[in-house]
């Protein structure tokens, strides 16, 4: 299933509804607004963020007036184009390496999220860069977590640093840290344990573990499946801990865009990264720009 699928085929009927239209008013717009909202909150885009949206599309649509050659409904798709890009952030978001030295990304997301894969796909993508990547194994909870680490790690040529689970994992990034350093490692990526949910053990490790390696990049793994929720867990993240963005992965399975659309507006932070499949370079930046082109097809 294509993500935004829905979407797209859902505003098709907004456009429609202006055929043989003169210009876009006040009145002729009301239905295909009605459409766009009912489209954002099917792709389960959070509602406020579909309010604002809305509104602002509509204030623009009204003023637009006549422009010659340009038809009504693509006038309004043109107007739900830009809105798009910027609702999810205009520009590209890219990661920020620090200006010498290595570079500390942390990440953090809630199991199952696939953020150990984007771990390695994390050193896929940078090496292409032409950086040096070091793995660290924080997550301590699950001795599954450092092995299937290990094993992503040999894939994609990456060393792991691990110190079992035994010894605190703010201690294991800050040694491992120690490690990349003396070793000239350009970016070092520590893997933090998950759970099921948001705990408060889980957001005081986190802390410690920030605190213990002063990371350039901390990156909230999200699940696009999740929809808006993934936004409201970006909050939280963000509020609890201090992120500086958010990836959002299984971009390739039956999400239906809410997560895409909303991260941004609800969090004030941006996506930086996307995933879209389980092999290793299926990870890339977050183009607002070509997200809103594949919504409006
Ligand atoms: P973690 O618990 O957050 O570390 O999650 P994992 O990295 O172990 O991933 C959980 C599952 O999701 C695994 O089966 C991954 O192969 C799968 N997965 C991760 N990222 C993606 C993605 O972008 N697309 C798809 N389809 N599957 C993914």
């Amino acid at each position: 299933a294509e993500m935004f699928g829905q979407l797209s085929t859902s505003l098709e009927a907004a456009w429609s509804k202006l055929r043989g239209e003169e210009i876009l008013t006040k009145e002729n717009i009301v239905e295909p607004m009605r459409d766009i909202r009912r489209a954002l909150l099917e792709a389960d885009v959070s509602l406020p963020v579909v309010r604002r949206f809305v509104q602002t599309v509509s204030d623009q649509a009204v003023g637009t007036g006549l422009i010659r050659g340009v038809r009504p409904d693509q006038q309004l798709v043109k107007i739900v184009n830009e809105e798009l890009v910027k609702l999810m952030g205009g520009e590209v978001s890219d990661l920020v390496f620090s200006k010498s030295g290595t570079t500390v990304i942390l990440l953090a997301g809630l199991q199952g999220v696939g953020k150990t894969t984007v771990c390695a796909k994390l050193c896929f993508y940078l090496k292409k860069l032409g950086k040096s990547c070091m793995m660290v194994a924080a997550d301590v909870y699950r001795p599954a977590a450092i092995d299937q680490l290990t094993i992503l790690g040999d894939q994609v040529g990456v060393p792991v640093y691990k110190e079992g689970t035994e010894v605190r994992p703010s201690q294991i990034a800050k040694n491992g840290l120690e490690e990349a350093r003396k070793k000239k490692v350009d970016v070092v990526i520590v893997d933090t344990a998950g759970r099921l949910q948001i705990d408060k053990a889980m957001m005081d490790e986190l802390k410690e573990v920030k605190q213990a390696v002063n990371p350039t990049e901390v990156l909230l793994v999200v699940d696009a499946m999740t929809g808006q929720e993934a936004a409201a867990l970006v909050t939280t993240f963000n509020i609890e801990i201090g992120i500086t963005g958010a990836i959002l992965t299984k971009l390739d399975g039956d999400s239906r865009g809410g997560a895409a659309l909303s991260v941004r507006e609800v969090s004030g932070k941006p996506i930086k990264l996307v995933g879209r499949g389980e092999r290793m370079e299926d990870l890339e930046p977050f183009y607002p720009d070509r997200m809103a082109g594949r919504i409006l097809g």
